[in-house]
C-alpha cells in the first residue's frame, strides 16, 4: 500500500525505531525488498536515483504499481535529485517522496532552492527530503568526522525556513565504502534529535556497522539509506552458491535472494521488524501539509 514517507518516519520517530530506505534500483532488487518487507511484516521505503536507473519514467511507475499491490505500508523516494528538472520529473514518474540535494551549496541558496520545490511538490501531495551539512563520499576521503557536519542552530532555521518534511543530516557516515572506520557523533545527533522537529535521516548506512545503526536509530535517526551493502549481499550469495555449470540458472534468484536477506538483516536490526500497520482494510489519514502551511 502506498503510504506517505511522512506517515512512516512519523511513526518510527514515536515508536523509536528506525526504518531502511533500500535502494530498489530494476525490478529485481524491487522485487527482493518488497518481499523483505512482507516476511519481516515491516513499513518499507523505496529509493532510487538517476544514478541507479536512468529510466526514471518507466522505473518509477513499475515501483508505484508494486507498492500499491503489497499489504505492507511503502513509501518511495526520488534520491538525490540534483536539479529542478530531476525533482520534478520523479513527481511525474510516481515517486512520493523527492529528495532535493542542494547540500554543497551554500546555506542561504540551498534553503532557496529547496524551498521553492517543497512549494511544488507539497502542492502536488509529495513529500520532500534535504540535506543540510554534506555527507560525502567514503573513497574519497578518510572518514574522521569533522567534514562538513550539521550545525543544530542551523537546521532548526533549515526546517523552518524550507518547510521540509524531513532532513538527512551529516553526522559522520559517508556514501559507498569506507576507507577508514566510521566513527559517528552520537553527541550531535542528540542535540539534533532534540532541537530539530521532523525526522531526522543518515546516508551512506551502509558499512557502518550494525552497533553504530542501531544505536543512531535508537537516538533519533528514523530513515536510514542502504544500497552499497544490498549490492553487496547479492554478490556474496551468488558467490557461496557457485555459478558454475548450470548452476548458472540459479543467477538472479541467488542475486535477487542475497538482496532480499541482506534487506531483511537491516529491517530487523532497526527495530522495524513487525512494524507494519496496514491490512486490507487501512485508509492512510495522513497527508502531506498544505502548501498554504509551508512556509
Ligand atoms: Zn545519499
Amino acid at each position: 500500500m502506498l503510504v506517505s514517507m511522512a506517515e512512516i518516519l512519523k511513526k518510527a520517530r514515536k515508536g523509536g525505531y528506525g526504518v531502511p530506505a533500500v535502494a530498489a534500483v530494476n525490478e529485481l532488487s524491487a522485487r527482493a525488498c518488497v518481499a523483505a518487507a512482507e516476511e519481516t511484516n515491516s513499513p518499507l521505503i523505496m529509493l532510487c536515483g538517476y544514478g541507479h536507473n536512468p529510466d526514471m519514467d518507466y522505473f518509477g511507475r513499475i515501483l508505484n504499481d508494486m507498492a500499491t499491490k503489497t499489504y505492507v505500508p511503502v513509501a518511495l523516494i526520488l534520491d538525490h535529485s540534483a536539479t529542478y528538472e530531476e525533482a520534478v520529473k520523479g513527481i511525474r514518474a510516481g515517486f512520493n517522496t523527492i529528495m532535493v540535494d542542494r547540500s554543497k551549496l551554500p546555506y542561504e541558496e540551498n534553503i532557496a532552492q529547496v524551498k521553492e520545490l517543497v512549494r511544488i511538490a507539497h502542492a502536488a501531495g509529495i513529500g520532500v527530503e534535504a540535506e543540510l551539512g554534506h555527507v560525502g563520499v567514503g573513497e574519497n576521503y578518510k572518514v574522521d568526522g569533522i567534514s562538513a557536519l550539521t550545525v543544530p542552530e542551523e537546521a532548526v532555521r533549515y526546517v523552518e525556513e524550507t518547510g521540509v518534511d524531513c532532513l538527512a543530516v551529516a553526522i559522520g557516515t559517508a556514501h559507498g565504502v569506507y576507507k577508514g572506520e566510521p566513527k559517528l557523533r552520537f553527541d550531535l545527533l542528540e542535540e539534533l534529535a532534540e532541537k530539530v522537529p521532523v525526522p531526522l535521516v543518515l546516508h551512506g548506512g551502509s558499512g557502518t556497522g550494525d552497533a553504530n545503526l542501531a544505536l543512531a536509530c535508537r537516538k533519533g535517526i528514523s530513515k536510514v539509506n542502504i544500497a552499497n551493502d544490498l549490492f553487496k549481499g547479492a554478490y556474496d550469495k551468488i558467490q557461496e552458491v557457485g555459478m558454475e555449470g548450470n548452476n548458472i540458472y540459479a543467477l538472479f534468484p541467488m542475486l535477487e535472494l542475497g538482496y532480499k536477506e541482506t534487506a531483511k538483516h537491516y529491517m530487523k536490526t532497526f527495530g522495524c521488524a513487525g512494524q507494519a500497520w496496514t491490512g486490507k482494510q487501512y485508509v492512510s489519514t495522513d497527508s502531506i501539509p498544505d502548501i498554504n502551511e509551508a512556509k
